[in-house]
């Protein structure tokens, strides 16, 4: 009954999209987002939602919140997260249209935010539409919480989880998005890694020299490239003390869930024009660690004279960028102060250790009942699925899997080549078709599952 009514009113679906679209709201930049909010609001209302906005303070975006208690099973409740900011459209000169176009041409609807989020937004709004305007009521109760920072580190939903965690309580949560692979295959993904992101900085002297008087005054540079050399070897092993010392190791079931990943070697090498992985890695262990293996990456290095030519320069400072990926059970608090230690230990405690970002792993269990529900959804709707153990990304999920106590998953309509936060963004039509039937298809099964 539900995707006769997606069927028909798919014109509807694609309006609303292109209207959210055509509003842009950049966190970024801090643009449009009261207006996004509130639009979002009213196609929640009109689809029979009930939708208020939240806030926790001045000068933070809102949060939307949405819901529709069931009259037939109202000990049940499933949450939907979003986000209604997007990326900013720079470079301007790449896009084919105006970024917030909201273009159809085909099968696609182009414009920033098209897939990343509102794309994802709009199939579960409609889904919940699907059911009240065939059946009057809905499977269980559905929660919405659209925020409006994801794209800037969500920095502010932990705040409105907790300030808001009676409202939000739930059994199960759907996460904001979920790719759907080159074969329309969607990838069901259990969890996500953390993310440690810090700053080293170190300087030596008070101002920068001529490069001369090398033989006098250290390098802040190759004190700093000293100092990095020590926190991994060539294969990607991280040699700080007590690193990995309560990340987990893969469960069977997990292991087994990791052999079926398909992953086209050729393909990505092509891809990215490389010739080999990091340690050589082959099979199952580029599976493995994409994963479930924490990293050490030097995201940006500064130091000296970076213009043309040449400049015979002792530069008094340096400044390194790092992000390490986390798995489950390690905490950022924690692994930082194994970093400082670690630098203090090898001699480097005069460089200066700056924390810019941490957020835990999450993962929900493979055993979990509503793994196996997402999964049958998926498979009736697109044919086929893919199950991930977790994502290589990062995201809240820990927040809301903590506080709300919920299994989380992340199952969505986005095509993997739809060019998120680059030009020419866009949502595949008859993926956002079977991804809003496949958002029914979820609700009434985990309506259904036994506790
Ligand atoms: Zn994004």
């Amino acid at each position: 009954m539900q995707d006769q009514f997606i069927d028909k009113n798919m014109p509807s679906l694609i309006s609303d999209l292109q209207k959210l679209i055509r509003q842009p709201s950049i966190s970024a930049k801090n643009l449009g987002l009261e207006e996004c909010a509130r639009l979002v609001v009213q196609i929640m209302r009109k689809s029979g939602i009930k939708a208020e906005i939240l806030r926790i303070g001045k000068n933070i975006p809102p949060t939307v919140y949405g819901e529709v208690r069931s009259v037939q099973n109202p000990n049940k409740t499933i949450l939907f997260y979003n986000h209604y900011d997007v990326q900013p459209e720079e470079p301007l000169e790449l896009w084919d249209d105006k970024p917030f176009s909201g273009k159809r041409r085909g099968n696609k609807i182009y414009g920033r935010g098209s897939a990343d989020d509102k794309g994802e937004l709009i199939t579960r709004i409609k889904a919940v539409e699907a059911f009240l305007k065939t059946t009057g009521d809905v499977p269980c109760n559905i929660k919405f919480l659209v925020e409006g920072e994801e794209e800037v580190g969500s920095i502010h939903v932990e705040d409105y989880l907790r300030r808001y965690r009676n409202k939000l309580s739930c059994n199960a949560i759907i996460w904001e998005f979920g790719y759907v692979d080159e074969k329309d295959r969607p990838i069901i993904s259990l969890g996500m890694k953390g993310l440690l992101y810090v700053e080293l900085s170190l300087q030596e002297s008070i101002r920068d020299a001529h490069s001369s008087l090398a033989v006098l005054i250290e390098n802040p540079a190759w004190r700093l490239v000293e100092a990095l050399k020590t926190l991994r070897d060539k294969n990607g092993k991280i040699l700080i003390k007590d690193w990995y010392k309560e990340a987990d190791n893969f469960t069977y079931e997990e292991l087994k869930v990791i052999a079926s990943e398909p992953f086209d070697e050729k393909s990505f090498k092509k891809e990215y024009g490389i010739r080999r992985f990091v340690g050589n890695k082959k099979g199952a262990e580029i599976r493995k660690a994409l994963v479930g293996a924490p990293t050490c990456n030097i995201a940006g290095f500064t130091s000296g004279y970076e213009g043309p030519g040449a400049k015979t320069v002792l530069p008094s400072t340096a400044l390194v960028k790092i992000d390490f990926r986390l798995i489950p059970k390690m905490n950022p608090l924690k692994q930082l102060r194994r970093l400082k230690q670690h630098l203090k230990e090898k001699g480097f405690g005069d460089i200066q250790v700056k924390m810019i970002h941490g957020e835990a792993a999450s993962r929900t269990k493979i055993s979990d009942k509503f793994v196996k529900t997402v999964r049958q959804a998926a498979n009736e709707s697109f044919g086929r699925s893919i199950l991930s153990v977790s994502s290589a990304g990062t995201g809240p999920m820990y927040s809301f899997s903590k506080i709300l106590k919920a299994p989380c998953i992340s199952v969505g309509s986005t095509y993997v080549f739809s060019r998120i936060h680059s030009p020419n963004e866009f949502a595949r039509i008859d993926l956002l078709r079977k991804t809003t039937k496949c958002m029914c298809k979820i609700i009434k099964k985990f309506s259904n599952q036994l506790p």
